[in-house]
């Protein structure tokens, strides 16, 4: 099977793309187990606050939710939507750092007491719509070395987190933690190092002042392993280095603070990106010469930038074209079916290998398709439906 460097699908996961007729994004629940499990092993003790963003189905919150994690929600419809998969409100946090008044009021209304915040005027208001809550201060990082930095829109610097935690003690509420977010699909050991570095600067500022935190929040980053780079590249990060990188840096924390600090995580993408994959099909296969005299192929599939592979901004899917195991290939530029000429993979210098005699209707798989895909979907954009989802549990289950 032309998997493209061998990328794994589960049995469960190969038998509903099969069998699939219609285009759509299928979860992998037992997949998603096994990568909670494999995170909590390397990282004993570690409380998993799932970004709900990346994934917000209910049948895989649901799934998570009873392996124990709980959630990272950024509005009150993703509080909701936690609630609703009955985890207890303690293990909901609003970790958003952009809130309105009505949002805070809403979250504390549906029972959230723990908030994320970066700034004096946001924790006036939480000490207002949500009073004796809980805070974490989200520490600003710089998002090198990450696909996606989610750098400068949110988290503040090591001093402004003094006054913002010395504030909300001031405000009645309970200064619990700090956090970061090293940035999204994080290739780098180098982002978590400096992040210990910049939060163990403020814990022990903190503890000067006399405010000691219960715990430390490492938000997401944390990488899928399937993905090809913009050129298509294997992206290999180092996730065993990592994991050895954030046992170490949370020790030493704990050193530092004296006590012991609970340890959050908020990963997104790293538990579902490799779990799911879209079953996708090729709307044409078709040769033109370029205004610059060559002549390119361009396979044209029926999902792209709008309905599923928003991130093809930043990389490469793997594709697997399951009614041509083998024959000749054409190396050619993927694009999506919108009339948008960003709706393709980097034209410039990215070619995949396409069997040469692929027709219209025929099947592609899509792989580590998991994160984001479902939520970053526009509202049909050129007439191209939202993909549906469904889920297996290692066997096919029914569809939603
Ligand atoms: C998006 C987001 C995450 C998840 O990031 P991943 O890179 O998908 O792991 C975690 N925390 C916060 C605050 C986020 O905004």
């Amino acid at each position: 099977m032309n998997d493209q460097g061998g990328a794994t699908i589960s049995r469960g996961l190969r038998a509903a793309l099969s069998a699939a007729s219609e285009d759509g994004i299928i979860y992998d629940l037992a997949g998603i187990a096994g990568r909670y499990a494999t995170l909590v092993e390397e990282l004993p003790g570690v409380a998993v606050r799932f970004a709900m963003k990346a994934c917000p189905v209910d049948e895989v919150l649901a799934h998570l939710a009873a392996q124990g994690a709980g959630f990272d929600a950024a509005s009150p419809n993703e509080i909701a939507q936690a609630v609703r998969t009955g985890v207890p409100a303690g293990r909901i946090h609003y970790g958003n750092t952009v809130k309105s008044d009505r949002s805070i009021a809403e979250a504390y209304r549906l029972g959230v007491r723990d908030f994320a915040t970066d700034s004096l005027e946001d924790v006036e208001a939480i000490a207002a719509h949500a009073p004796g809550s809980r805070v974490f201060c989200r520490l600003a990082t710089s998002g090198e070395g990450a696909l996606w930095g989610l750098s400068q829109k949110f988290g503040c610097s090591g001093a402004d987190a003094l006054l913002v935690l010395e504030a909300a003690r001031r405000a009645g509420l309970t200064p619990a933690g700090l956090s970061v977010h090293v940035g999204s699909q994080q290739m780098t050991t180098e982002a978590w190092q400096d992040a210990f570095e910049r939060i163990g600067e403020v814990l022990v500022a903190l503890a000067a002042g006399g405010i000691l935190l219960d715990h430390v929040n490492l938000g997401g980053g944390l990488p899928a392993l399937g993905y090809l780079d913009r050129r298509g590249n294997p992206l290999d990060p180092p996730l065993d280095k990592m994991f050895a990188v954030i046992r170490e840096g949370v020790e030493r924390l704990r050193d530092l603070a004296g006590s012991e600090l609970g340890l959050v995580m908020e990963p997104g993408r790293y538990l579902v990106a490799d779990q799911g994959a879209i079953k996708a099909h090729v709307a044409r296969l078709s040769s033109r010469e370029q205004l610059d005299g060559e002549r390119r192929h361009w396979l044209y599939l029926s999902c792209g930038k709008f309905n599923g592979l928003y991130e093809m901004d930043e990389l490469q899917y793997r594709l697997v074209f399951p009614s041509h195991p083998d024959g000749e290939y054409v190396p050619a530029v993927v694009a999506g079916p919108s009339c948008d000429s960003d709706d393709a993979y980097d034209h410039e210098h990215s070619r995949v290998q396409v069997p040469s005699t692929v027709a219209s209707g025929d099947p592609v798989w899509i792989l580590s398709a998991g994160a984001y895909a479902g939520s970053y979907m526009t509202q049909g954009f050129n007439g191209f439906d939202p993909l549906p989802h469904r889920s297996v549990r290692g066997e096919p289950v029914g569809a939603r």
